[in-house]
């Protein structure tokens, strides 16, 4: 298979600019989901998957259907709940569905970018919902022609033309083609107009699962949205597979080799949900038994061991049982805040943590607290969580965080910071302690999380806390970075 011949690079022809954009905030960790079944409504059951989905991203949301003709799409900015009403759910008729949570960029929460991304191309339509991050983006853009006009700054449009430029029989054949020019991290559900293709790269970075519900198939980020659409668990799409769904069921149309293994260690730390299970292993578990750890590797004494709900909550928990401090409730979390109210400037944000939690000042006063984080990425939210506390008059303030610390930045999906906003690449965790203002500060070792995951080491991606990536990233594309690509 062979790329189709058109133009690449050439010194007098213009060339697609690229702009820089600010570098700001958290963002990006996306939730995907597909199915396919006949006389289903496959909108709404998209709808209740993407909804279980919502933690992996609050500022756009977006499903396609096909209804083996053409495919329609809604997108809206905002929750899938603000997105959707009946009517647009109605409107979606069709056999197949897939779609896509977005928590994207600053400048990138634009209604162009939220997915799927529909390539139109007359009678062979194809859109695309991806969660991960193309690190070589940008050098692919520049061998789609010219007079393709992109219509979104994501890299998942620029991925699904070089598909399309690829020679093959059909879909499948061109993504099997394409697969190795795309460096980076991709759990993908793509539509056709008659079927639903998935794949993973291979390192298998993202999660990305399958189910069935009654006839039907279900592909999506997280065992919880299988759960949530009453789909059993079947499997998980192995790093470097192209699956099929379509009249015939499920079937595997691809293997590229995978010589890597590594899924994100984030995922069990934050990123998934605790009902969620990968490899074999419930988040809520791992999560319990790196409180546990860290309970061995960090003892303290206090009255009573807290969660900074809901992230921490599951770590806290084990930190609890291991160290025999009763564990209690003192925040007390606004759920009703989306992150799409949370804006990414520094004075906003700060504002944020105020809006979400609020301390339980007659069970705080004069107690020794330990607060159990997931982790700490800027430090803004502990810091304002000890201010807090002490305001109400703990004793002591100790903080135990059930990760490492986290002293790079993700090419694979989850855009963590630009380095120099990570407290603890430049600050040691004596300096981090005494900035967050807390009495003592501890960080689960590296070791202890991964013996958490229960998984082999050489098999998880560690870089955020190591800054030793599994392929180089050095100018490597990050959502973040480059807003516009014309
Ligand atoms: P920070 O205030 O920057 O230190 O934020 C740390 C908190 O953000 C942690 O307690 C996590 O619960 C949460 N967090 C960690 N990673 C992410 C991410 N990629 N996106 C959004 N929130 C995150």
């Amino acid at each position: 298979m062979r790329k189709k011949n058109f133009s690449v690079k050439s010194t007098t022809r213009p060339e697609r600019v690229f702009l820089k954009t600010s570098e700001t905030g958290l963002r990006d960790k996306c939730g995907i989901f597909g199915i396919y079944g006949k006389g289903v409504d496959v909108a709404r059951i998209s709808f209740f998957g993407l909804y279980s989905l919502q933690h992996r991203g609050q500022e756009g949301a977006g499903i396609t259907v096909t209804n083996g003709k053409n495919l329609k799409s809604v997108k809206g900015l905002g929750l899938v709940s603000s997105v959707f009403n009946e009517e647009k759910i109605n409107s979606l008729k069709g056999f197949a569905a897939i779609g896509h949570t977005r928590y994207s960029t600053t400048g990138g929460n634009k209604l162009c970018n939220v997915q799927p991304v529909v390539l139109n191309l007359k009678d062979e339509d194809f859109a695309l919902a991806h969660n991960g991050n193309i690190i070589n983006a940008m050098d692919l853009a520049r061998e789609i022609p010219l007079n393709i006009k992109l219509s979104s700054t994501s890299d998942t449009e620029i991925m699904g033309w070089i598909i399309k430029n690829y020679e093959g029989r059909n879909w499948e054949d061109k993504i099997l083609a394409s697969f190795n020019k795309f460096q980076g991290a991709f759990s993908m559900i793509s539509l056709t107009k008659n079927k639903i293709i998935a794949f993973r790269d291979t390192f298998g970075f993202r999660p990305l699962v399958l189910g069935q519900l009654n006839d039907s198939y279900v592909v999506c980020s997280e065992t919880c949205a299988l759960d949530t659409v009453g789909a059993k668990f079947i499997r998980e799409v192995a790093p470097g597979e192209i699956i099929v769904i379509d009249e015939k069921g499920v079937h595997t149309v691809g293997k590229v080799q995978s010589i890597k293994k590594r899924f994100c260690l984030f995922e069990f730390v934050y990123l998934a949900r605790p009902d969620s299970i990968f490899d074999k292993q419930l988040v809520h578990q791992v999560r319990q038994r790196s409180g546990e750890i860290l309970a061995h590797e960090s003892p303290i004494g206090a009255d009573m061991v807290v969660a900074v709900p809901d992230s921490g909550t599951s770590a806290a928990i084990g930190y609890s049982k291991a160290s025999g401090i009763p564990y209690g409730e003192v925040l007390i979390k606004n759920r009703y805040i989306g992150r799409t109210f949370i804006q990414p400037e520094q004075n906003i944000r700060e504002m944020g943590v105020r809006i979400k939690f609020n301390p339980l000042k007659e069970i705080v006063k004069g107690k020794r607290i330990i607060i159990v984080d997931d982790s700490i990425v800027r430090g803004t939210t502990i810091k304002k969580i000890v201010k807090m506390l002490k305001n109400c008059g703990a004793k002591k303030v100790h903080i135990r965080v059930c990760s490492p610390p986290v002293t790079d930045p993700c090419y694979f999906g989850i855009d963590t910071p630009d380095k120099k906003q990570l407290i603890a690449s430049h600050m040691k965790s004596k300096e981090i302690r005494k900035f967050i203002g807390a009495d003592s500060l501890a960080y689960l070792s590296l070791k202890g999380l991964k013996k958490a995951s229960r998984i082999k080491s050489n098999k998880l991606c560690d870089s955020c806390f190591t800054g030793k990536y599994p392929m180089p990233v050095k100018g490597g594309f990050r959502k973040d970075v480059f807003e516009t690509i014309v």
